[in-house]
């Protein structure tokens, strides 16, 4: 594969300002979920390294709190243009280790790009206050400051843009930041740390390191001097994570699983539902924690809503993502083509009726037909479990309190969309919905302007908007006295 920089294919990881290149005896292979082909290697790396990583983070992060903030925009802004002079190239690493395709994943480099844009400019924003104070001679100041060395674990399905929405923030604030990213995806990462290092962010400021999940993991948390840890992957794992950060107190971040609900009623504008269910559903492979789970359709309009919606995903092309009108790709591996195997079969046992799609694609490997399934119910595993892949099950409902039960009936509250026209209607679903993100009249929410994350099961805190930097900051309450 041809890149016009080829030297952002590294096959190393960065730990401490230290690059260390991968053994191909020793080191993890990558390969391409659309072929099977090797991408690279890149090192196994453990607890030893992290624990460098995480000293050499400590160090480089008092000098970088102690620049202005003016001096870490401009590192910041350096950093989005490279990435963005950098598009196609990234775009490409994205695709061939990850197997979205090509203009998806160069619009995921933009999009990554763009949380960079957005923190350059809100680091400049972190303000305090002076409140009134209790008593005449006192005064009562607050301050925000870093919160000081950051450890990030990020998952393989937004290879660039989950990093940046936590090291953008984290790097505003005055933080250091040391990643594990998924071994599915590690190359997406280290390109973008080597343009970090061309940008001029100081060295130890952030390291990457490749390797065991579970040892990585086991020194991020338990390490003091990591004072936050930001994660974006399963339930399970944030679970263990939180548990293993328990005894450092830590505060966490956690971006996890979630089971969105769509909505079409009765007087929804049916073509443009489709529109946003193609989006939602079908970003990604269905590969997206936003991705819609299940889809509502109200009595009126559900036969001619399952049939638009047929038709729509009918003609979306899967294939390998270099290739022209690819709008799916392959999934992530076979544990991904197993789970989305089982939802369909389980969904046809309990009368679920497949009216496009429904099994693997004649490309073989892990590639799955684009599919919609009626007569969907609840007792069917696509009720209650993520898919995480291109299967739209579409559920009948008649009341909008019933709907609004279902909908809420899940243990996760991440995404949510819905489509209506009447306004006290879109005012009061919007209101019921236990969701951290609420999408009407429109399948795709995330941008860096905006908050993003979720309630009860999909996690705490938030991401991106104005909110997404105070998660990296600590709040200092000074009592001034004898004034
Ligand atoms: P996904 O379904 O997206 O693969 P995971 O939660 O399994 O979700 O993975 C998300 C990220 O968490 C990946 O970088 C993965 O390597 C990492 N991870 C998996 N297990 C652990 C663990 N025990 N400790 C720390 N990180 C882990």
């Amino acid at each position: 594969m041809s890149l016009k920089d080829p030297t952002l294919l590294r096959q190393a990881a960065l730990v401490g300002g230290r690059w260390i290149e991968a053994d191909p005896e020793t080191a993890i292979a990558v390969k391409n979920p659309a072929t099977g082909e090797l991408v690279g290697y890149v090192p196994k790396l453990g607890a030893a390294e992290t624990k460098e990583a995480i000293a050499a983070a400590e160090k480089a992060q008092k000098d970088w709190a102690g620049r202005t903030a003016k001096e870490r925009s401009t590192v910041l802004r350096k950093w989005f243009e490279l990435m963005m002079a950098n598009q196609d190239d990234l775009g490409r690493i994205l695709t061939m280790e990850q197997g979205k395709p090509l203009a998806e994943a160069k619009g995921e480099i933009a999009y990554g790009a763009s949380f960079i844009e957005w923190f350059a400019e809100e680091a400049r924003r972190v303000y305090g206050d002076i409140m009134p104070g209790h008593q005449k001679d006192k005064r009562i100041l607050v301050m925000k400051q870093p919160i000081g060395v950051v450890a990030a674990i990020t998952p393989w399905n937004f290879p660039n843009a989950m990093i940046t929405r936590k090291a953008g923030p984290a790097f505003a604030a005055g933080c250091a930041m040391v990643l594990k990213p998924a071994s599915q995806t590690p190359f997406s990462a280290i390109a973008i740390a080597l343009l970090a290092e061309r940008a001029g962010l100081p060295a130890g400021l952030f390291s990457v390191i490749t390797g065991s999940a579970a040892a990585i993991g086991a020194e991020m948390t338990a390490n003091p001097t990591v004072r936050k840890l930001t994660f974006t992957g399963s339930t399970e794992i944030g679970a263990e994570l939180y548990r293993q950060s328990a005894p450092t107190i830590k505060k966490l971040g956690l971006e996890l699983g979630g089971n969105a609900p769509f909505i079409v009623f009765d007087d929804a504008d049916l073509d443009a539902a489709v529109e946003g269910a193609l989006i939602a559903k079908f970003r990604n492979n269905g590969q997206t924690c936003v991705c819609a789970n299940r889809i509502y359709a109200q009595d009126g309009i559900y036969d001619a809503f399952a049939e638009k919606l047929a038709a729509a995903v009918g003609k979306l092309k899967t294939g390998n993502g270099f290739d022209e009108g690819v709008i799916l790709g392959p999934l992530i591996d076979s544990a991904a083509l197993a789970k989305v195997e089982e939802h369909v079969s389980d969904a046809v046992a309990k009368g679920g009726r497949v009216v496009q799609g429904g099994k693997r694609h004649a490309l073989g490997g892990t590639f799955y037909e684009a599919t919609v399934i009626a007569d969907v119910t609840p007792e069917m595993a696509v009720a209650r479990e993520e898919t995480f892949g291109p299967v739209a099950p579409l559920f009948r409902f008649t009341d909008e309190a019933d709907v609004i039960a279902q909908a809420n009936d899940t243990e996760f509250g991440l995404a949510s969309y819905f489509y209506a026209k009447d306004l006290a209607r879109v005012f009061r679903v919007a209101e019921a919905l236990e969701y951290g993100m609420v999408g009407v009249n429109t399948g795709l929410i995330s941008t860096a302007e905006a908050p993003f994350g979720g309630v009860k099961l999909s996690g705490l805190g938030r991401e991106g908007s104005k909110y997404g930097i105070e998660e990296f900051t600590e709040i200092k309450y000074v009592c001034l006295g004898g004034i």
